[in-house]
């Protein structure tokens, strides 16, 4: 197992947002968490990038702990989370924007590593390479998303945390990101995704976990979940579609 979470509580104050949740992501997995609004989701991946740490229960990365540790040292032990709404930074150009992704490595690879990392980003996104000087800020929203998805490839992550992806965007876009993420699960590259777009989710994951304001729910191979009454009633709109 590449992720094991094991009964986690999180709580901001009083509220107790996750409720002795527990998942696990294997090397090589796409797994989607679906859920409606304020099921817990966000909190998820925020608990596992050390963002908020959870109260009790324990997160094990590559079977070390990882709760207690703070981001930027989960960061460096190969887990980079995409966050909700893209947060790429406006007033600096794209190019600097991934570099920024890059920051916790410098010193430990060379100029040379870099920029072949970039040339990956920019094979897998071209419409960024040819719009290196152009600032974060001016980009339409899907540029953002794939600039997002780029900075997080450029920590060279072990596991992805992505955090509704498809979020605003049009439905070509959102196919361009699930399409991306396939690939990137070709390269070696395991991720974890959180998305209230469950069709398309469950399409692309191998597995998926269904959350209700704070819990899993239910479980199960995507085919199974994209199969189930409660899953098709809830998350897909049209039965049998
Ligand atoms: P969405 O898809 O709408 O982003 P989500 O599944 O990501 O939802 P979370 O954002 O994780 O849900 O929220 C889980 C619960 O925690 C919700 O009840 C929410 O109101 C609560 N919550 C989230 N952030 C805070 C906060 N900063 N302070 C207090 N409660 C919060």
């Amino acid at each position: 197992m590449l992720l094991e979470i094991r009964d986690i509580n999180t709580y901001y104050g009083n509220i107790h947002a996750l409720k002795g949740v527990s998942l696990h992501v294997d090397q090589g997995e796409i797994v989607a968490v679906i859920g409606g609004n304020g099921a817990g989701k966000t909190t998820l991946l925020n608990t596992i990038s050390g963002v908020m740490h959870s109260r009790t229960g324990e997160i094990l990365f590559k079977d070390q702990p990882i709760s207690r540790l703070s981001p930027d040292k989960v960061v460096r032990v190969g887990i980079s989370q995409v966050p909700e709404r893209r947060q790429v930074f406006s007033t600096l150009n794209v190019l600097d924007n991934l570099l920024l992704g890059a920051y916790l490595r410098h010193g430990s690879v060379g100029k040379d590593q870099i920029r072949r990392d970039l040339d990956f980003v920019f094979e897998i996104f071209p419409i960024l390479k040819g719009r290196q000087k152009q600032m974060g800020g001016t980009l339409s929203g899907g540029e953002q998303q794939m600039l997002a998805v780029g900075r997080g490839l450029m920590a060279k992550p072990e596991l992805l945390l992505l955090d509704e992806p498809s979020l605003g965007l049009a439905p070509l876009l959102v196919r361009e990101i699930f399409r991306v993420a396939g690939e990137l699960r070709e390269h070696g590259t395991t991720i974890l995704l959180v998305e209230q777009n469950a069709r398309a989710a469950l399409h692309l994951a191998d597995r998926g976990y269904v959350m209700e304001t704070g819990e899993v729910v239910l479980e199960g191979r995507s085919e199974e979940l994209l199969g189930d009454e409660r899953v098709q009633e809830a998350y897909l709109g049209a039965v049998g579609s």
